[in-house]
């Protein structure tokens, strides 16, 4: 079973966090499941005692737990991002549940850091949140009320990561261990919706006073996608040429 090094490469990330319990409490669900990355994007308030308090015989994870100041940050270098969400969304992206989110983590924590980001206790991810993610994964509750307290769907979701560790099998359909290239990073990916926004801006096929749902959409294909390394550069190739004849 589990090497420590893949614990390492699964990250759970608290996006403004309010409730400082709920920070405590996070972790101890995440220790309780042998998980131990911990970031947290802009606290509203941290350190603090009902932090320590909340995280019982898990201290450590907060003594340990970086803060950053941008969900960017937070994903740096991760090649599988998976956002919760309580509730459904406008546009659909791909929607997985716990179990396979568990798995899915498990798996290719082997391969490259991951990460799994959890919302605002009173709105949840932003769109431009979710829309860095490759999946988003929603625990299943009584659709009357589907939102759990955050701590609780930290400790559902780390519950089947622990699963999907004591379980481990190799039956995932869209496995990429034998890969030539290794899957593109967030960052790389964030960079090339940069550069990709940029240059239909500039050949007027988007519109920014008009945008529609272009960019959405553009995410949500190339986030289907699982593009490696070397088709992000070769799509940033391309679109430095176009840039380049439209100059
Ligand atoms: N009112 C918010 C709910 C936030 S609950 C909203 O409508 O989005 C706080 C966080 O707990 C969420 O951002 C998510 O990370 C997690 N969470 C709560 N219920 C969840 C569920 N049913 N499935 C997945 N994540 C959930």
């Amino acid at each position: 079973m589990a090497t420590n090094n893949r614990h390492d490469n699964i990250r759970i990330v608290l996006v403004n966090t309010s409730h400082p319990g709920n920070i405590g409490g996070a972790a101890r669900a995440m220790k309780n499941m042998a998980l131990s990355e911990l970031y947290l994007v802009q606290p509203r308030e941290y350190p603090a005692p009902r932090a320590v308090w909340r995280a019982a015989g898990a201290r450590e994870l907060l003594s340990s737990a970086r803060v950053v100041d941008s969900v960017d940050a937070a994903i740096e270098g991760c090649g599988l991002v998976i956002g919760t969400s309580a509730r459904e969304r406008r546009i659909p992206w791909p929607l997985i549940d716990p179990r396979e989110c568990g798995r899915r983590i498990w798996h290719e924590a082997s391969e490259h850091p991951t990460a799994l980001l959890f919302g605002r206790e009173d709105r949840g991810l932003t769109n431009d949140e979710l829309q860095k993610c490759h999946y988003h994964v929603h625990i299943p509750a009584n659709s009357d009320y589907s939102s759990l307290n955050l701590a609780c769907a930290v400790q559902v979701l780390a519950y089947e990561i622990r699963m999907a560790a004591i379980h481990e099998t190799d039956e995932l359909s869209q496995a990429f261990s034998e890969w030539d290239q290794p899957l593109a990073t967030a960052d790389n990916l964030e960079r090339f919706h940069c550069h990709l926004k940029e240059t239909m801006t500039e050949i007027g096929f988007l519109d920014p006073d008009n945008p529609k749902q272009l960019t959405t959409r553009m995410r949500r294909l190339f986030n289907r996608v699982r593009m490696d390394e070397m088709e992000v550069s070769i799509l940033r190739g391309l679109l430095s040429s176009v840039q380049r004849l439209r100059r």
